[in-house]
C-alpha cells in the first residue's frame, strides 16, 4: 500500500468530518477570482507552449497523455526539488497546493532523494512563464522534468493546482475528445497563430474516465482564450454567456479524474455518499 493511501485511511475520519466545511455551493456560474482580474488570472496562456503551458519533450505525442500507463507516476508518488534561492513564500504556496491534492487523491509529493532518477524540478525563472511537463517520463529518460512558475503571476492557488495537475497527466478540459458536444469553438475569433492550441485529443489515446464535461474545471480555458478581437473563442453550447475555466481551485471533477487515473481506492462516490458533485470546490 502506498504511503498516500495509508495516510488517507488513517485520516479518513477527519477528512469526512471536515469535508462539508470545505465544500462551497455548486454550480458556480460567476467567478470572483482572488487577487487577480480578467486575463491576469490566466498567466499560463502566455507561455507559448503546446496548448499554452504544456512542455512536450522531443518524441512525445501530445495526444497520449491521459490513459497511457507508462506516463503515470509510479505508485502515484511525485518526487520534486526546488531550485536554489527559491522564494520561501512562493514555496509555501506550492507545498499547500501539493497537500490539497494529496488530501483529495492518492497522490503523494515527496522531496527528491538520491534514489529518485526522475523528478520535477521546480523553478522560478523570470524569463519563462507558468508551464509544466505532462505526466511522467519512463526510463530510459532520467533526470529533472521542467516545471516553472514565474513570480508573482503564477502563484494564485488555482494556477499552481492547474500546473500540478498537468504534472499528474491532465490535459485541458476543452481538449477532451467529446468537447464538441458541450462547447463551440469560434475559430473566426481565434488568432490564427493559436489555432493549434484548440486541438482536440483523440479518444484512441485519451479518456474522459467517464466524468461529465466540467465547464468549471480548473483545467478549462476561459471563454476568451487566444482571442484576436476580444470576442469569445469558446462558449458553452447551452449558455453562451457562461463563464468557463475558473482559477480559484480544482473541482471535484478534476480530482476524480486523478483518482480514477491512478486507481485510488477512494472515489468521489465514497466521499459524497453515492453522489458525484462535479463542480464542488475544495478550499
Ligand atoms: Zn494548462
Amino acid at each position: 500500500m502506498c504511503l498516500s493511501r495509508l495516510l488517507f485511511l488513517v485520516f479518513i475520519g477527519d477528512l469526512l468530518d471536515g469535508i462539508a466545511a470545505r465544500i462551497i455551493q455548486s454550480p458556480i456560474l460567476h467567478y470572483e477570482q482572488p487577487n487577480c482580474a480578467g486575463k491576469d488570472c490566466y498567466p499560463e496562456l502566455n507561455s507559448r507552449l503546446y496548448q499554452g503551458d504544456i512542455l512536450l519533450p522531443e518524441g512525445v505525442d501530445p495526444k497520449n497523455a491521459l490513459k497511457i500507463e507508462p506516463l503515470l507516476w509510479p505508485n502515484g508518488v511525485v518526487p520534486y526539488a526546488f531550485a536554489k534561492g527559491f522564494n520561501k513564500g512562493d514555496k509555501s504556496k506550492i507545498l499547500s497546493a501539493m497537500r490539497l491534492i494529496e488530501m483529495e487523491t492518492c497522490i503523494t509529493f515527496l522531496p527528491r532523494t538520491i534514489l529518485d532518477r526522475t523528478w520535477i524540478d521546480i523553478e522560478q525563472k523570470k524569463e519563462a512563464g507558468c508551464y509544466s511537463i505532462i505526466g511522467y517520463r519512463p526510463l530510459p529518460h532520467e533526470g529533472p522534468l521542467k516545471f516553472n512558475l514565474r513570480a508573482p503571476e503564477c502563484y494564485e492557488a488555482g494556477t499552481i493546482q492547474h500546473e500540478l495537475l498537468h504534472v499528474l497527466g491532465l490535459l485541458h478540459e476543452q481538449a477532451r475528445p467529446d468537447r464538441d458536444e458541450f462547447v463551440d469553438i469560434l475559430w473566426d475569433n481565434i488568432d490564427e497563430a493559436y489555432h493549434s492550441d484548440f486541438t482536440k485529443a483523440s479518444d484512441t489515446f485519451v479518456t474522459t474516465y467517464d466524468i461529465p464535461y466540467d465547464y468549471d474545471s480548473v483545467m478549462h480555458y476561459p471563454k476568451w482564450a487566444f482571442s484576436k478581437n476580444d470576442k469569445s473563442t469558446i462558449v458553452a453550447k447551452n449558455d453562451t454567456e457562461r463563464e468557463l475555466g475558473q482559477r480559484i481551485g480544482a473541482t471535484n471533477g478534476d480530482f476524480e479524474k486523478i483518482r480514477r487515473m491512478y486507481k485510488c481506492q477512494i472515489t468521489s462516490e465514497d466521499l459524497f455518499g453515492g453522489n458525484f458533485p462535479l463542480n464542488k470546490l475544495f478550499l
